[in-house]
C-alpha cells in the first residue's frame, strides 16, 4: 500500500495495511450491525483496562484526545471539587488550562520539565489541602517521553480517598496497567496511539459508579461525558452525534490486530525492544537523550541536538523524510531537543533501518 515514509510520531502514527483498508465501506450510524460494533469496542477496551471488568464501563467521545480529556475534566468535578493536577509536561499543563476555562478552583503541583512526579510531593499537597477532591495526571508525559510513576502516586491518591484521573493517552494498549488496582476512575487515551488505529476519536475508561454520580455536571453540552455515555448504554451502542464511522471500524480491526500480536504484554515488550535499540543505537552515533534512562518510556525519546553549529534539524528532518522517516519535534522550553517515537507498525528491522540512515547522513 502507499507508504511513503514512516511515521515515527506518535501519534497519528504508522497503522497497518489491513487498519486503512477497513476504513474502506460506509456504515449506517444506527443500524444495528454498526451499533453491535459499539458495544462489542467498548466491552473489549475495559477487558484491556483490567481483570475486574464489572465496575468499570468506557465511552467513546467524538474528536482528538484532548477532547477526551476535556470531556473528563468539564465533567467529572462537581462545582465544590478541587482539583490537583500534577504536570511535568506540555499535556499536564494542557489539564491546567482545562480547568482554567472552566473555573474550576485547581491546585497544580509542576515538577519542571525533566524531572519525574513524585508520591512524597503529592502527600504533602493532600495533607496541605484538604479540599482537594480530584488528582489528574498524565502516565507517558509524551512531551519528553517520560513515564511517570503511576503505581507509587495511586497508593497515595487512593490511601487520601480522591477521584483519580489518568492521561494514559501515549501508554493505554502498550504499557500493561490495570485500573483496578491503581484505584484509576477515569482513564483516558485516543484511538490513534498504542491501540494502533487512526485519529478520529477518544475513549475514557471510568468507574460506573463514579460516573453516575456527574449527571448534569457538565461545563459543556457537546463534551458531556455523562450524556455520551448514557445514550450509548441505553442505545445499545449509539452516539450522541454523528459518529466518525470509518475511524470506529478501522479501530475494531487494530483491536483484533492487538489480540492477534498476543496483547498489550507482547505489544509492551516490542516497544520497548524498539525503543532500547533507538537509544543505544543513537547514543553510538553521538546523541544525548534528555532523560536518564530510568525515566524513559518505551514510547517516545528525546534527544538534545548535537553540539554542532552545522547541525539543523530542518535539514535532519529533510533527510529522513526523504529516506521514508518522518521524526517530531521538541516540545520543550529549556533546551534543543528533538523527538523519536518508536510505537505504531514498527518493527526492530525498521529502527535498524532509521539509524543506518541517520548514519550514512551526518552533515555536521
Ligand atoms: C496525544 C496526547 C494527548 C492528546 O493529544 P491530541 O492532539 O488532542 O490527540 C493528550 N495527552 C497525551 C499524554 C498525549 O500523548
Amino acid at each position: 500500500m502507499n507508504r511513503p515514509y514512516l511515521l515515527l510520531t506518535p501519534g497519528p502514527l504508522t497503522t497497518s495495511d489491513t487498519v486503512k483498508a477497513a476504513m474502506l465501506r460506509d456504515w449506517c450510524t444506527w443500524d444495528k450491525d454498526y451499533n453491535g460494533l459499539v458495544q462489542s469496542i467498548r466491552a473489549r477496551l475495559v477487558r484491556l483496562a483490567t481483570a475486574s471488568p464489572e465496575p468499570y464501563t468506557a465511552v467513546l467521545m467524538q474528536g482528538s484526545g484532548s477532547f477526551s480529556v476535556e470531556s473528563v475534566i468539564g465533567t467529572v468535578i462537581p462545582k465544590d471539587g478541587k482539583l490537583l493536577v500534577l504536570t511535568n509536561g506540555a499535556y499536564g499543563n494542557r489539564i491546567v488550562q482545562m480547568a482554567s476555562v472552566y473555573g474550576i478552583s485547581t491546585s497544580v503541583l509542576n515538577f519542571g520539565e525533566t524531572d519525574s512526579v513524585t508520591a512524597a510531593a503529592v502527600e504533602d499537597r493532600l495533607l496541605a489541602d484538604p479540599s482537594i477532591t480530584h488528582v489528574a495526571m498524565v502516565h507517558c508525559e509524551t512531551t519528553t517521553g517520560m513515564l511517570n510513576p503511576i503505581a507509587d502516586v495511586s497508593a497515595v491518591v487512593q490511601r487520601y480517598n480522591k477521584v483519580f484521573i489518568m492521561d494514559a493517552m501515549s501508554s493505554f494498549g502498550g504499557i500493561p496497567m490495570d485500573v483496578k488496582e491503581l484505584g484509576i476512575d477515569y482513564l483516558i487515551s485516543s484511538a490513534n496511539k498504542c491501540i494502533q488505529g487512526v485519529p478520529g476519536f477518544g475513549f475514557v475508561i471510568a468507574r460506573t459508579e463514579a460516573l453516575l454520580a456527574c449527571k448534569g455536571q457538565a461545563r459543556s453540552l457537546s463534551l458531556d461525558l455523562y450524556d455520551q455515555w448514557e445514550v450509548m448504554e441505553k442505545g445499545g451502542g449509539k452516539w450522541r452525534f454523528t459518529s466518525p464511522t470509518h475511524v470506529v471500524r478501522a479501530f475494531d480491526q487494530a483491536l483484533v490486530e492487538l489480540e492477534d500480536e498476543g496483547g498489550i504484554t507482547v505489544r509492551y515488550q516490542r516497544y520497548k525492544a524498539n525503543q532500547k535499540l533507538l537509544a543505544e543505537g543513537m547514543a553510538q552515533l553521538g546523541f544525548c537523550a534528555l532523560l536518564p534512562k530510568e525515566l524513559h518510556s518505551p514510547i517516545i525519546t528525546s534527544f538534545y541536538y548535537p553540539l554542532s553549529d552545522r547541525f539543523s534539524f530542518e535539514v535532519l528532518y529533510e533527510k529522513l523524510k526523504a529516506a521514508g522517516f518522518v521524526i517530531y519535534p521538541g516540545k520543550i522550553s529549556t533546551a534543543d531537543t528533538f523527538r523519536i517515537g518508536n510505537i505504531g507498525e514498527i518493527y526492530k528491522e525498521d529502527i535498524v533501518k532509521l539509524l543506518q540512515v541517520i548514519n550514512n547522513e551526518i552533515f555536521w
